[in-house]
């Protein structure tokens, strides 16, 4: 198939986890969005970091806890100023951070917005590869989709069809070999 060629791509979030919860101010199930701000809490060295969520009705503010009373001494100098500044890679970062959402007990809402990013080809290799560092859950069929310009329905056949097979699969990578 003509179309197929190498290529690599990163799958690269344009939005932070929202959170489904039940919110107190709307006496309702509310989509909660992330503020970028983080709020840092020290008693002496012993700090609470949460980063906040706001409530896309109300306003209504739910702190998602980051760190609970953790000694300051056991983050890096510059980890902790970037904290107390609500450094915007550091909220990304959070933001993103599926793991802690799910130690929490924190819903996330759904899958955030994405973009595939280009980063290059091997024409050794008969591949189409998928770096996921964020983890995003997105389904097969919409990534060849998307990458190869085709609909979901041709794309879905290819990988029916085995003209595309999965030759490797983690949470982070995905790699597709023709
Ligand atoms: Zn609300």
């Amino acid at each position: 198939m003509s179309y197929l060629e190498s290529k690599k791509y990163e799958i690269v979030p344009t939005e932070t986890y929202k959170i489904i919860r039940n919110c107190s101010g709307c006496g309702n199930k509310s989509v909660y969005h992330n503020t970028n701000k983080i709020r840092v809490n020290a008693n002496g060295k012993q700090i609470d970091v949460w980063l906040i969520y706001q409530c896309s009705k109300c306003k209504h503010t739910y702190n998602l806890p980051v760190y609970s009373r953790i000694n300051r001494d056991t983050l890096d100098k510059s980890e902790y100023e970037a904290l107390q500044r609500s450094n915007q890679e550091i909220v990304n970062r959070l933001g993103l951070d599926r793991n802690l959402f799910q130690r929490k007990g924190a819903k996330i809402f759904r899958e955030p917005t994405y973009m595939l990013k280009y980063i290059g080809g091997d024409s050794k290799e008969n591949v189409i590869q998928f770096r996921n560092p964020y983890q995003i859950r997105i389904r097969h069929d919409k990534l060849i989709a998307e990458c190869l310009e085709i609909s979901r329905t041709q794309a879905k056949k290819i990988l029916e069809t085995g003209v595309l097979k999965v030759s490797k699969l983690s949470d982070d990578e995905v790699k597709f070999v023709y």
